[in-house]
């Protein structure tokens, strides 16, 4: 068993339950010995208070003694003080303070005490002080030693002052305990209010680790840290989402691309051999078979070109180079597709020095030009141009086809997308060309764009960083 609690909220609970039991305890105990103390100082003023008081009652019933009767006054005068009508209640053995007093000659002989006293008195020790305080058997007494000798103790009994302070600290516990119960309670409904988001990131967690992937954590304050997390997993959520989706319309899309030649094939295999056939017969459906069997090549080479650039596999370092030469290098590889439209490719002059790689740059302006010849019929050229800004390069390659419909265009770099899907098919495209393209550019930290005018033509620019020009030596003259 662990010793402290795993769960967030118990150990929060557990910090602040402890943390506020340190403060209030100590603040509680602080009042308590301050109170305690001051109690203290107030009653040991009031026998000091008293105790003049007391002594100036004993003079003056002494002197009245003696004036009655010098001869007897000694024993006679022997009885209880005289007080002043303010003090005397607090000397009431009957009364609630108690006070008592006791009165010593010099040889320790006890003159007098008050009815209250609460008796045997030992008589105070005698040193050098005049007057000094002591607490004895729950009693706080003080004596005072007057100049001719006698001994005046003033005292208090201890236990109605002990009394008051048990129900302080009784009502101290009490307010301790409330104060505690009330935070514990306040903090255990704070901490399950701010902890309430991380237990709904951890059920749509769940929810989608189970396949529900459409599942989203709710949001009621986005200001707050849990807030902005939340957005951010439900951002990479829909990201996830739209991934997965990509990737279930990818392999559909794909099977079916390689669904179509293999049926053609089959049935075309089973058709011929279901009888005996003339060597032309079997030429036409060999030859079908060997065009499907191509197209599924191409398909299958298209797909693993993708899954090699999505994986990371192909990454090649970028080197500078002449994107014009390379645009060249393209048309002559697509001259004879050309020659065949009779079609004319324009090339811009001069040389243009980028940053990227040189072998996927040309399969993608080849990519670009096969599609303008093979989507352009009736068109007599294909126009490349180069515009350079500070920090990049832009080869456009221009048809005058029959352009891309403006819902289409968005769509075109998209994996197995086709404008018209019959006819791209029938021309030997996959849908996977400019989606190639697409990723080539990305992965060489350019981009690729498409414009069009429908029923004018095309526009596709790609896009490269311009190399680091070198840097000029300074020269001295
Ligand atoms: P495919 O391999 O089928 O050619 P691409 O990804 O290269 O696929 O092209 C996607 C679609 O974009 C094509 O089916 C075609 O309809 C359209 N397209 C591409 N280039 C052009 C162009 N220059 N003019 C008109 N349509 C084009």
């Amino acid at each position: 068993m662990k010793l402290f609690p795993q769960s967030l909220r118990w150990t929060l609970q557990l910090w602040h339950g402890l943390l506020l039991f340190l403060v209030v305890t100590g603040l509680l105990a602080a009042f308590y010995s301050v109170e305690r103390e001051q109690a203290w100082i107030r009653l040991d003023r009031q026998l000091q208070r008293w105790s003049p008081r007391i002594s100036d009652a004993f003079h003056q019933q002494r002197a009245r003694a003696f004036n009655s009767s010098p001869d007897s006054w000694k024993t006679n005068w022997l009885q209880e003080l005289d007080l002043q009508a303010d003090l005397a209640p607090f000397f009431e053995p009957e009364g609630d303070t108690k006070a008592y007093y006791a009165i010593w000659d010099p040889r320790g002989n006890i003159l007098t005490f008050s009815a209250s006293a609460p008796f045997p008195i030992p008589f105070p020790r005698r040193d050098r002080s005049s007057s000094r305080f002591r607490t004895r058997d729950n009693h706080r007494e003080f004596h005072h030693i007057l100049p001719e000798g006698t001994t005046v103790l003033v005292g208090l009994p201890l236990a109605p002052h002990e009394t008051r302070f048990q129900s302080l600290g009784l009502k101290l516990i009490g307010i301790g305990t409330s104060v505690l119960a009330l935070s514990l309670l306040g903090g255990w409904w704070i901490i399950s209010r701010s902890l309430r988001p991380i237990a709904h990131i951890s059920s749509t967690a769940q929810a989608i680790s189970q396949g529900k992937l459409q599942e989203r954590i709710p949001i009621k304050v986005t200001e707050s840290e849990l807030g902005q997390l939340s957005q951010t997993l439900n951002d990479t959520f829909r990201q996830l989402e739209n991934a997965f989706a990509q990737q279930v319309r990818f392999t559909g899309d794909a099977s079916h691309e390689l669904r179509t030649p293999i049926s053609i094939i089959r049935s075309k295999t089973q058709l011929t051999l279901s009888r005996d056939r003339s060597v032309a017969e079997y030429r036409e459906a060999l030859e079908l078979c060997q065009r499907n069997a191509e197209r599924m090549g191409d398909l299958v080479e298209s797909l693993l070109e993708l899954a090699r650039i999505d994986s990371g596999e192909a990454r090649i370092t970028p080197t500078n180079f002449d994107l014009i030469q390379v645009a060249k290098a393209a048309r002559e590889l697509v001259l004879p597709l050309a020659n065949e439209s009779e079609i004319k490719i324009q090339l811009p002059q001069g040389s243009c020095a980028v940053l990227g790689v040189p072998g996927w740059t040309q399969q993608v302006i080849s990519n670009l030009l096969i599609n303008a010849i093979r989507y352009c019929p009736g068109s007599h050229s294909i126009t490349m141009t180069l515009e350079e800004n500070k920090a990049t390069a832009a080869l456009h390659v221009v048809d005058a086809g029959p352009g891309i419909p403006p819902e289409d265009l968005e769509h075109i770099f998209e994996r197995f997308f086709r404008v018209d899907k019959a006819r791209a098919r029938n021309q030997g495209g996959s849908g996977l060309g400019l989606a190639i393209c697409k990723a080539l550019m990305e992965a060489q930290n350019g981009a690729i764009k498409a414009k069009s005018e429908w029923g004018k033509g095309s526009q596709f620019t790609l896009r490269l960083p311009l190399c680091d020009p070198p840097r000029e030596e300074k020269t001295t003259s």
